[in-house]
C-alpha cells in the first residue's frame, strides 16, 4: 500500500505520529493508500519553515518570483496527464474532467506569473506643497490552505501560487480523501526552483486543521470546504488574529423562463447537474422551472439524463464515475429514497446501481427528482451528489423569490432569451456569481471567486484582484523632502491645504 506523507522544508517528510487515514480508489472500493496524519508538532515544523523561509522568500525580488512561476507553469503544463491521473485515483472523476481540473487551477498559476502588474503601487504626487503618497500592498507573512476533497489540485492553486507570488510563505493541508495530487505539485514547485520551506503540505485531519487555526505564526488562512466547517474555520482562526476567508458549500439554482431554449436549458442542466457526479460546489442542483417551461424541461433532462454512460475515470467512454466514499454513496442515496415521501415525484432512481466487474464501487446513478417542495430534504441540504431537485414556480418573480430565500449564495444561472429580463435577474439576485445562459459561471482566473451568504465567510472572495488583496496589506507612505530652512514646530492637525 502507498503512504502518502507530508512535504515539509522542500522535502518529503515521512508521519512520525503513527495516525493514518484510509485513501480508497472510488471505482474499485479497494484501499490503495494511506496518507499521514500530522500531529500539532508536525504542523509546528512546517509553520516553522515556512516562517524561516518567509525572511528570504519575503523581501525577494519579483523578478526572481515571476522566474519560478513560469518554470512552474511549464512543468505543471507538462504534468497534466499524470495530475489528472492521480486525481482519477483518488477522487474519481474521470479523466478528461480531472485535466479540466489541471487547466482551472494552471489558469492562477498563469495571474500569478503576472504578479508583477497586479502588485503595482499608486502614486499621488503634490497632495500638499512638496508632499508625495504612494500606496504599496506587502505579504502577510505565513499564509494557511485548507481544501476540501473535490477539486484536489485546482483548489490548492487556487490559492497557493498567488500567495507565494505575493512574497508570502504557505502551508496546505489537503483533504485526507484524496491528498496526492497536492504532494505532486509541492514536488513540483521544488523542481521549479521555489526555495525551501515557501511552500509546505501537511496531511491530516482536524488535529491539523485546529492547529494552523490557532498557531500565533499563521498570519492567514484560505479555507473552502463544507458551510459548518467553514463556519468554524472563520471563527475560531478570526478570535485568534488572523485574516480570514472561508468559501463554504451551496445550492445553485438555474432559473428556466419558458421563452428559453430548452434543449440548450436542458444540455446544460445535465452537464452541470451531474458533471462530476454532482461533487462540484457549482453543481446545478435545483432547477427553477417557470411556468409553461416545466413538463416539456423536466421530459428533455430525463432523455438525455438517461443517455449518461457511467464507469470507472480512467475508462475513456465513462462520463461520469463514483462518489468519493461508500458511506457518502449511501447519504446521497438516502436523499432520492426519502424525496416521494416528503412531496417530490421521483422521475428517475439511481440508487442500487453499479458497474458490472466494479461492484465495490461507490456508485450511484442519476436520480431526477420534479415538483420537490422547498422543505424537503432533497432542497434543503446540499446532496453534494447527481441528484437534481427541479421546483416550479408561476412567475419571475416567484422563482426570484424562491432563489433569494436559499441560505446559500454560491452560483446561479438565468436561462432566457430575453435580455431585459437576464439583466433584471443579475442585478436582483442574492448570489456571488451570476451565469446568463451558462450554468456554471466559474469566473475565469483574472476575475473573483466567491458566493455570498452561508457560501463564504469573510471579505474577500478568492483570486483575481480579490486574492492579491487577501494576500496583502496595504501599507501607505506620505513623503516630504523639506528645505531645512522651512522647518518649524507646528502642533495644528496637519492639513492639504
Ligand atoms: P469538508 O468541509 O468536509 O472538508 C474541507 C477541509 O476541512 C478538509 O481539508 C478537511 O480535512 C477539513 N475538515 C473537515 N472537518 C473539519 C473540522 N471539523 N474541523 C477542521 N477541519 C475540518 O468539505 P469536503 O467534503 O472535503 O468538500 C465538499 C464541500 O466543499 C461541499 O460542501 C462543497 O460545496 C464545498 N466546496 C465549496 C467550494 C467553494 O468554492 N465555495 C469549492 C469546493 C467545494
Amino acid at each position: 500500500m502507498k503512504t502518502v506523507n507530508h512535504w515539509i522544508d522542500g522535502k518529503a517528510v515521512e508521519g512520525a505520529s503513527g495516525t493514518y487515514g484510509p485513501v480508497t480508489d472510488p471505482a474499485t472500493g479497494a484501499r490503495t493508500t494511506r496518507v499521514a496524519f500530522a500531529s500539532v508538532e508536525e504542523v509546528d515544523a512546517a509553520v516553522a519553515a515556512a516562517k524561516a523561509a518567509y525572511a528570504t522568500w519575503g523581501t525577494s525580488s519579483l523578478a526572481t518570483r515571476t522566474a519560478i512561476l513560469f518554470r512552474y507553469r511549464a512543468l505543471l503544463d507538462a504534468h497534466r496527464a499524470e495530475l489528472a491521473e492521480l486525481i482519477t485515483a483518488e477522487h474519481g472523476k474521470v479523466h478528461a474532467d480531472a485535466l479540466g481540473e489541471v487547466a482551472r487551477g494552471l489558469e492562477i498559476v498563469e495571474l500569478a506569473c503576472g504578479i508583477t502588474t497586479q502588485l503595482k503601487g499608486e502614486l499621488s504626487t503634490q497632495v500638499s506643497g512638496g508632499v508625495d503618497v504612494a500606496a504599496i500592498r506587502q505579504p502577510l507573512g505565513v499564509v494557511a490552505g485548507i481544501t476540501p476533497f473535490n477539486f484536489p489540485a485546482m483548489v490548492p492553486m487556487w490559492m497557493f501560487p498567488l500567495a507565494i507570488a505575493c512574497g508570502n510563505t504557505f502551508v496546505l493541508k489537503p483533504s485526507e480523501k484524496d491528498p496526492s495530487p497536492a504532494i505532486l505539485l509541492a514536488q513540483l514547485a521544488a523542481e521549479a526552483g521555489l526555495p525551501e520551506g515557501v511552500l509546505n503540505v501537511v496531511n491530516g485531519d482536524k488535529t491539523a486543521v485546529d492547529r494552523l487555526l490557532t498557531h500565533p505564526d499563521v498570519a492567514a488562512v484560505s479555507f473552502v470546504g463544507s458551510t459548518p466547517v467553514a463556519r468554524h474555520i472563520h471563527r475560531v482562526a478570526t478570535e485568534h488574529g488572523k485574516r480570514v476567508q472561508a468559501l463554504g458549500g451551496a445550492k445553485n439554482h438555474m432559473l428556466v423562463l419558458p421563452d428559453a431554449d430548452l434543449d440548450a436549458a436542458a444540455d446544460a442542466a445535465v452537464s452541470a447537474a451531474y458533471g462530476s457526479a454532482g461533487e462540484r460546489c457549482m453543481a446545478v442542483s435545483a432547477v427553477v422551472a417557470v411556468g409553461s417551461a416545466g413538463d416539456e424541461l423536466v421530459a428533455k433532462i430525463r432523455e438525455r439524463a438517461e443517455k449518461i454512460k457511467i464507469g470507472p475515470g480512467d475508462d475513456p467512454s465513462s462520463e461520469m464515475g463514483p462518489l468519493i466514499t461508500a458511506a457518502h454513496r449511501d447519504k446521497v442515496a438516502s436523499y432520492v429514497h426519502g424525496a416521494a415521501a416528503q412531496g417530490a415525484e421521483v422521475v428517475l432512481d439511481g440508487t442500487g446501481f453499479t458497474v458490472e466487474g466494479y461492484e465495490e464501487g461507490h456508485w450511484i446513478g442519476l436520480s431526477l427528482l420534479d415538483k420537490v417542495p422547498v422543505d424537503a430534504d432533497a432542497y434543503r441540504d446540499e446532496i453534494f451528489g447527481p441528484v437534481l431537485c427541479v421546483l416550479r414556480a408561476e412567475s419571475y418573480e416567484e422563482g426570484l423569490a424562491l432563489i433569494n430565500s436559499s441560505p446559500w449564495g454560491n452560483g446561479t444561472a438565468v436561462f432566457t432569451r430575453d435580455g431585459g429580463a437576464a439583466r433584471r435577474f443579475q442585478l436582483e439576485v442574492e448570489a456571488g456569481m451570476v451565469g446568463i445562459n451558462v450554468p456554471i459561471p466559474v469566473p475565469v482566473g483574472y476575475h473573483s471567486f466567491g458566493g455570498w451568504k452561508d457560501s463564504l465567510f469573510g471579505d474577500h472572495h478568492i483570486y483575481g484582484n480579490d486574492g492579491v488583496h487577501f494576500y496583502t496589506r496595504g501599507k501607505v507612505v506620505t513623503t516630504r523632502w523639506p528645505d531645512p530652512a522651512d522647518s518649524g514646530v507646528d502642533l495644528g492637525f496637519p492639513s492639504h491645504r
